[in-house]
């Protein structure tokens, strides 16, 4: 008998809650059925029912057909064993006579795969905490054990295995919803060749959320390598990287709010764990070190204080109070000390004879490297000049800086020339807004190299080192799986097909919402509209076109919110992208504004202004409500702009260009003085868009088998079915609609020529050649065969079959001949 546990707040008891070792009334206590397409009647409470009752026991998976639906027991479950891997592969009884189960559908994904040569991929969905990764990495240990061992693949599929707790390291988190949440998309493509056997594959990653490595929502954590490097190293490595094992000693790892930040027994362990994975990865001891140098640099940086400090002539600039972690981070990072000092407290601008860098800037996005225009065209460019009156400023402008150029020209060095006008140019382009803002800043011109260079405030060095740690994080996690795809890519030649695994970050809706959260949700959102339209809209569709008896189901369409986030020129997306395009990069107000007047008679937003501020008492936030697929949720705008646009500031990526650390050069090589200028990159937002496109686009060209995750209640507690939760899940999951297609529908369809050529063996009337009409030789077939009438039905041109159970014994009678 299992209490609820202490720990569930009594808000939750408003709740209709079920003790899962408890009799309930509304359980039919029979049900306890395998597949929820057997249910009679069908309803809502009768699905609910019959997966409590299954969760009573243990049975987290249920069927709905060919769909995997799975509960999260939040306990280890002895389920998942060699042993019931060995039962899964050698089927020594039929696969229907085993209980539903993750490593049935890797086996049916793998066998298909081998079996009709095509590409698979298993679409793993569910909000965040509800076991995505955790069947993502089950379905991946199936694979590893149950395809062939010969040696030459053995150390492919110990990298197949072990690349996942590298990335766990490198990009998970505790969050509130999860103690393991995955902060970055996953897209496991596994290759393998004519027999079945795994020879390679390729890793894609979906936008990490890097925002986390300086700040972290009350409750939750930084990245995990963080606490497991402090806790794990053994002291001569601490030592070498300047560490301390006092988790409190950084920054970036107090958690302002709460203190989840103390190390775990775990962390230690798992440090051993990831390390392990990294050699086993194929890393040799020296990236090994070089990887951990820059996580502790990334610690350091964050530790950096600086003091303003006011200039003789009235300016103001800054300091760092504590040097000695400065010097500390430039010998980890391999640079000289002024050289980074210099990068953190000073912005460069280079005015060569074409004009200055406005902003200053290099773009980092999506793992790809990118440099801003390096030079503002000249004064006169009419790329900058909206209107009569700001070309006559930024006129002045240039005519002052060259005069101002020329009687300084012969100074040598870094030496001060007076009051700026650079300054006002800074990030305006010349404009009005730049001339109130810019007054205040001291210059220094450097003869020889055209460049100037002004203090930054403490403000703004404080938000340019997040800027560059944000920065050397994520280059660094994309280093890693490149690395790592450059180590499990495919070898040999000759025919491959995939088996892609899909496992991404679930729903969110957090007490505070951000740029991320949107990010997180429109993936979410894309990808329940897949699965709709794949599940229950195109196999409606295919029922009919055949001429097959079937009433229509309706179901829940998200078609328009993903609309409303996606649209070309009139999404979200594009509104943020026209306002960071802006001189300023424009403001959150006007991009609010906007949204309110382009959906202002669209349901499924709302804007609010002034909403009271969740994580203090006094602030306000502006903010959006977006209606998703799983219920209305709430950003707050702050921040998006700076995210979207997602750029560092020049002087930064061209000191981190000069490390000597043989990684971190590589991380930003549009620090290169020599390189050529780029276009302005694409925004976080774009980027990101293009890539869940080409994602949906790869999905749809392979078969889909889906897995469809459930969170049983909101404090990761076992034995705890909360009816409210799982309900809400099924409905916006639209499992019952799903379950009722299933159930009237069929599970497999091919083209009768197809079916007659792959089964014509099994009857002598087919074999060795059927000369009729290939539909005639189809049914002469299956008479032949015992398997019941009602398990297919005939189409137009294909034959349709109503349960894999029947097409797996199909292959079985083919094997077996
Ligand atoms: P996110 O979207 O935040 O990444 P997720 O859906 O990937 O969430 P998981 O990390 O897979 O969620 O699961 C959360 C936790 O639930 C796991 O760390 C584990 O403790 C538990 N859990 C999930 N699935 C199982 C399972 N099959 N058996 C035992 N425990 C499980
Ligand atoms: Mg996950």
């Amino acid at each position: 008998m299992f209490a609820r546990n202490n720990k569930v707040p009594r808000s939750c008891s408003r709740t209709r809650t079920v003790d899962a070792s408890s009799h309930t009334p509304f359980v039919d206590p029979a049900a306890d059925l395998p597949d929820c397409i057997s249910l009679d009647p069908l309803n809502e409470d009768s699905l609910l029912a019959n997966l409590l009752s299954r969760f009573k026991r243990d049975h987290i998976y249920t069927y709905i057909g060919n769909i995997l639906l799975s509960i999260n027991p939040y306990k280890p479950l002895a389920q998942y064993t060699e042993q019931a891997i060995a039962d899964y592969k050698l089927r020594t009884v039929a696969i229907s006579q085993l209980p539903p189960h993750v490593f049935a559908v890797a086996d049916h994904a793998w066998r298909s795969l081998r079996d009709f040569y095509s590409d698979q991929v298993i679409v793993i969905t569910g909000e965040s905490g509800s076991g995505k990764t955790e069947a993502s990495k089950l379905i991946l240990q199936y694979l590893g054990f149950a395809t062939g061992k010969s040696n030459e693949l053995e150390t492919v599929r110990q990298q197949l295995l072990l690349c996942n707790p590298v990335l766990e390291a490198f990009g998970n988190a505790k969050s509130i919803h999860n103690d393991n949440s995955s902060r970055f998309g996953k897209y496991i493509e596994l290759e393998f060749d004519y027999r079945g056997e795994p020879v390679g594959g390729l890793i894609t990653h979906y936008l990490l959320e890097k925002s986390r490595v300086t700040t972290q929502h009350h409750g939750e954590r930084n990245f995990h390598i963080f606490f497991q490097l402090l806790a794990g190293a053994d002291v001569q490595l601490l030592k070498s990287l300047k560490l301390q094992r006092n988790t409190d000693n950084y920054l970036y790892l107090r958690n302002n709010h709460s203190n989840p930040s103390v190390w775990h027994q775990s962390d230690k362990e798992e440090f051993l764990n990831t390390k392990k994975a990294l050699e086993t990865v194929g890393f040799s001891a020296e990236d090994i070190v070089n990887i951990f140098r820059i996580v502790a640099a990334v610690l350091k940086l964050g530790n950096l204080i600086f003091t303003p400090v006011s200039n003789i002539d009235g300016t103001e600039g800054c300091s760092i109070n504590n040097e000695y972690e400065l010097e500390e981070v430039a010998t980890l990072l391999m640079i000289s000390i002024d050289e980074l000092r210099s990068a953190l407290l000073y912005r460069t601008y280079s005015v060569s004879c074409s004009g200055m860098d406005p902003h200053g800037m290099g773009g980092v996005s999506g793992g790809n490297c990118f440099s801003r225009d390096s030079t503002l065209p000249s004064a006169n460019s009419r790329t900058y000049i909206g209107n009569n009156h700001q070309q006559h400023q930024q006129m002045l402008l240039q005519q002052q800086r060259t005069s101002l150029l020329s009687t300084s020209a012969s100074m040598v060095g870094a030496s001060m020339v007076g009051r700026d006008m650079y300054q006002m140019m800074d990030g305006c382009h010349g404009s009005e807004v730049g001339l109130q803002v810019a007054l205040g800043s001291r210059v220094y011109q450097d003869a020889k190299d055209d460049f100037v260079m002004t203090d930054l405030s403490a403000a703004e060095a404080t938000t340019g080192r997040d800027a560059l740690c944000k920065a050397l994080y994520y280059r660094l996690f994309t280093w890693i799986i490149n690395s790592i795809n450059d180590r499990i890519k495919v070898k040999q030649h000759g025919k491959r097909r995939i088996l892609s695994i899909l496992d991404i970050y679930g729903f969110e809706n957090l007490p505070t919402n951000g740029f991320e959260q949107l990010i997180i949700n429109y993936c979410n959102e894309k990808l329940q509209h897949f699965v709709t339209e794949i599940i229950v809209k195109e196999e409606q569709e295919v029922y009919m076109q055949e001429g097959l008896e079937w009433s229509p189901i309706l179901f829940p369409d998200n078609v328009a919110v993903c609309d409303l986030i996606e649209k070309h020129n009139l999404g979200l997306l594009a509104i943020m992208d026209e306002e960071c395009q802006r001189p300023c990069n424009g403001s959150e107000d006007a991009f609010l504004n906007k949204v309110g007047q382009v959906f202002q008679d669209n349901t499924q937003v709302e804007v609010a202004w002034g909403l009271p501020s969740k994580s203090s008492d006094s602030t306000t936030v502006n903010a959006f409500r977006l209606k998703h697929y799983a219920g209305w949720v709430t950003y707050s705008v702050n921040g998006f702009l700076e995210k979207n646009s997602d750029l560092l500031v020049r002087g930064l990526s061209q000191s981190m260009y000069q490390c000597s650390h043989p990684i971190v050069k590589e991380l930003f090589p549009e620090g290169n003085p020599r390189r050529t200028t780029l276009r302005r990159p694409a925004t976080s937002g774009t980027q990101f868009k293009v890539a869940i496109i080409a994602l949906m686009r790869s999905l749809r060209s392979k078969n889909p088998h889906f897995v469809r995750c459930i969170k049983p209640n909101a404090f990761k507690q076992p034995h705890h079915f909360d009816v409210q939760t799982i309900q809400n899940q099924l409905r916006y999951l639209g499992l019952l609609e799903s379950t009722q297609v299933k159930r009237n529908g069929y599970a497999f369809r091919q083209p009768y020529a197809w079916f007659l050529q792959r089964y014509k063996m099994l009857s002598t009337v087919t074999w060795p050649h059927w000369g009729g009409v290939a539909i005639e030789g189809v049914a002469r077939l299956l008479r032949d065969l015992p398997i019941s009438a009602t398990e297919y039905a005939f189409g137009r041109r294909m034959l349709f079959i109503k349960n894999d159970s029947t097409l797996m014994q199909l292959e079985d009678f083919r094997r077996i001949r």
